[in-house]
């Protein structure tokens, strides 16, 4: 079956084409066929980047003024490049919803009913779900008769039990507003989780993991029996772990404290802690980790603090999640710094023996932007690094909720 994958936000469209079947999922043998990007939707300078396997990517720059249109371009691209002989050819569309609130827990075929739950779940995630859904509007209106399914980046967590998902506050916030931790990165985690256990040989049953995604967003899961059963993100991609721009956990009061010797507005305060923290606020130079290990080797103590307050905190969360757990048998790293970043995995590890993990040093040097297990022999835990793959996953689930097949978490 070849399925759209659309993932669409405020001014852009991140496509993919992906042949699956269930012989191909059996097999890891599913084909992206092609992927590309409409940037800068709503300018007469918009961007369209089509690669086409094993092709060099093609790239042009026209005026592109609303999604129908974007849409409308990425097709005749992948027709143009041959990936597609006619939009007729699309059996399905897969898109990337971000909050899927308390309303789902799977992939789901979007219906009228589905369409207002996630627009009920826009009030959440005001910056992506009415993009989300915008994608879906004019993917509807382009191909009737197509199947369109919705893969959530919170449905995994939604097993996160309540002792985990609550906060400390007045019960009736969680009942009138809804405040609880609803986790993200839910397609990532369980895809790298699918991979550990698939490498392996083992059912999701017979693993307890812990799964870094370190990315510009960083969050990090405990995964028992192949479930989520807590997560770093929390109400918002704000909590957790020490990210690009976003500061993580704080303590709330000094926000107030902030507020009010700054004499900032919500507003303010909201840009602060989402544009303006994290590595790049305690670095004051760059949110970029490359950038920032350059600096660090170049003798600038501020990028040396900025990575060592990201590394101690995702050692601080492993120590979390095996007591949540009780039981690790594996530490996974992904997403840009996870699958890149040798260096921050051992960072990251240092000291944890005592938890079962130990890095072969020669294997994490070995394993950049590939595959591949890092901890030595003698290490309890198995220590992975899997690249990311949210797009194959928001395929297969699209193939098997348009074929009424269970989908596996
Ligand atoms: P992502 O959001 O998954 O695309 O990841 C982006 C982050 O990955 C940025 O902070 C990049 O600096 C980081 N990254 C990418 N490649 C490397 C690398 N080779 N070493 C360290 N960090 C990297």
């Amino acid at each position: 079956m070849k399925i759209l994958v659309l993932n669409c936000g405020s001014s852009s469209i991140k496509f993919q084409l992906i042949e699956t079947d269930i012989d191909m999922i059996e097999a890891d043998s599913d084909r992206t066929l092609a992927r590309g990007s409409v940037e800068r939707i709503g300018t007469d300078e918009a961007t369209l980047n089509v690669t086409v396997p094993p092709h060099p990517t093609r790239s042009t720059t026209e005026e592109i003024l609303d999604y129908q249109a974007g849409l409308t371009r990425a097709v005749a691209a992948l027709k143009e490049s041959n990936a597609l002989a006619d939009i007729s050819q699309i059996q399905a569309v897969g898109h990337r919803v971000v909050h899927g609130g308390e309303y789902f827990a799977a992939s789901v075929i979007i219906d009228d009913k589905v369409e207002q739950d996630i627009r009920n779940c826009a009030e959440l995630a005001p910056l992506h779900n009415p993009h989300n859904l915008r994608g879906y509007y004019v993917t509807r209106k382009a191909m009737p008769q197509v199947p369109q399914v919705a893969v959530f980046d919170t449905a995994f967590h939604q097993s996160v039990p309540p002792r985990a998902h609550l906060y400390g506050l007045p019960y009736s916030y969680y009942r009138r507003y809804h405040i609880r931790r609803y986790g993200f990165h839910g397609t990532s985690h369980r895809y790298v989780a699918f991979r550990f256990h698939k490498i392996f040989g083992k059912a999701r049953e017979e693993a307890n993991l812990i799964t870094a995604h370190l990315g510009n967003g960083c969050s990090m899961t405990a995964i028992q029996k192949g479930q989520s059963i807590d997560t770093s993100m929390g109400f918002t991609p704000q909590e957790g772990l020490l990210m690009g721009t976003r500061c993580g956990d704080i303590d709330p009061a000094a926000l107030f404290y902030i507020m009010s010797k700054d004499e900032l507005t919500l507003h303010d305060m909201s840009t602060l802690l989402n544009k303006f923290s994290g590595l790049y606020g305690i670095s004051g130079e760059s949110n970029d980790m490359r950038d920032l290990m350059a600096a660090s080797a170049r003798g600038d103590e501020q990028a040396r603090l900025a990575i060592e307050v990201f590394c101690y905190r995702i050692k601080k969360y492993i120590g979390a999640y095996t007591a949540a757990l009780g039981h690790v048998d594996g530490l996974v790293f992904t997403a840009g710094i996870g699958e890149n970043s040798p260096p921050i995995r051992t960072l990251a590890c240092q000291g944890l023996e005592e938890l079962g993990i130990q890095i072969d040093e020669a294997r994490n040097a070995a394993t950049v932007g590939k595959e591949g297990e890092i901890s030595s022999d003698a290490s309890r835990l198995r220590v992975m690094v899997i690249p990311t793959n949210e797009e194959l996953l928001i395929a297969r689930d699209t193939f098997r909720a348009v074929r009424g097949l269970p989908n596996p978490h």
